[in-house]
């Protein structure tokens, strides 16, 4: 145990100082995150529903988890002498909306003592269109590889980290029962299924063209769709 020493400022005695107050009044005065907005704006895809965290546009399950992606995108700096601030909770102060009410509940450190200290900050979506949708809305994509069947998404990722990155997909979304992945070129979309043919025991069951309409150049332009379903894993027993 410390000694026991009085805040400056409600006169209370405190274990701990920081900068002559106790850790509520300290808190009152500076707050424990530095620059902590009061309203926290995401972008969501109304067309998808995604969220933006940083560059990623982001899946969710309930609305729950979603908020909790939200919050995760604030950068959480300690107010100086705070050396450490988590947020360790969270709750609805009103019902989620485009602007919603959420009381912040954080922990912080400051040498071996640990307290606590909460927030209300508004959350606000800001509806926007992710890239993909506005691809998929403009049918600028040119191919849609959909994978299926076993461990479809390992066997995705896989995939992607040996190529080129140059033959990067435009977006990769997880789906009920695998991954669709879409790409700009059928030359790029065509080295993904044969690099997926090393990865897994593959089987293109189906290979769709969909006429698009025509480019300015004239020609007739078809998209196309090809499904693909793994069986198992390349250096497995299948079943
Ligand atoms: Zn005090
Ligand atoms: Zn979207």
């Amino acid at each position: 145990m410390g000694r026991v020493r009085t805040c400056a400022s409600c006169g209370r005695g405190s274990e701990v100082l920081l900068r002559g107050l106790c850790p509520e009044c300290f808190d009152r005065r500076y707050g424990v995150v530095e620059g902590l907005p009061w309203e926290l704006v995401v972008d969501v895809c109304t067309s998808c529903g995604r969220v933006r965290i940083g560059h990623k546009w982001l899946e969710y399950a309930t609305a729950e988890e979603a908020v909790g992606l939200m919050l995760s995108s604030m950068s959480l700096k300690p107010v100086h002498p705070v050396e450490r601030v988590e947020l360790e909770d969270w709750a609805l102060e009103t019902r989620l909306d485009w602007r919603t009410r959420v009381r912040l509940r954080f922990r912080a450190n400051y040498r071996d003592t640990l307290f606590r200290v909460s927030r209300v900050i508004v959350l606000r979506l800001n509806p926007s269109t992710c890239p993909l949708c506005i691809v998929r809305r403009s049918g600028e994509y040119d191919t849609l590889v959909q994978v299926r069947g076993y461990r479809a998404g390992e066997a995705v990722e896989k995939t992607l980290n040996s190529l080129d990155p140059r033959e990067a997909p435009i977006d990769v979304v997880p789906v009920r029962g695998g991954v669709d992945v879409y790409f700009h070129h059928r030359g790029a979309a065509a080295r993904f299924v044969s690099r997926l043919a090393s990865t897994a025991r593959v089987r293109v069951s189906r290979v769709e063209h969909e006429h698009v309409g025509t480019s300015s150049l004239g020609r007739r332009r078809s998209r196309k769709t090809i499904l693909v379903r793994l069986e198992g894993l390349t250096g497995e027993r299948g079943e």
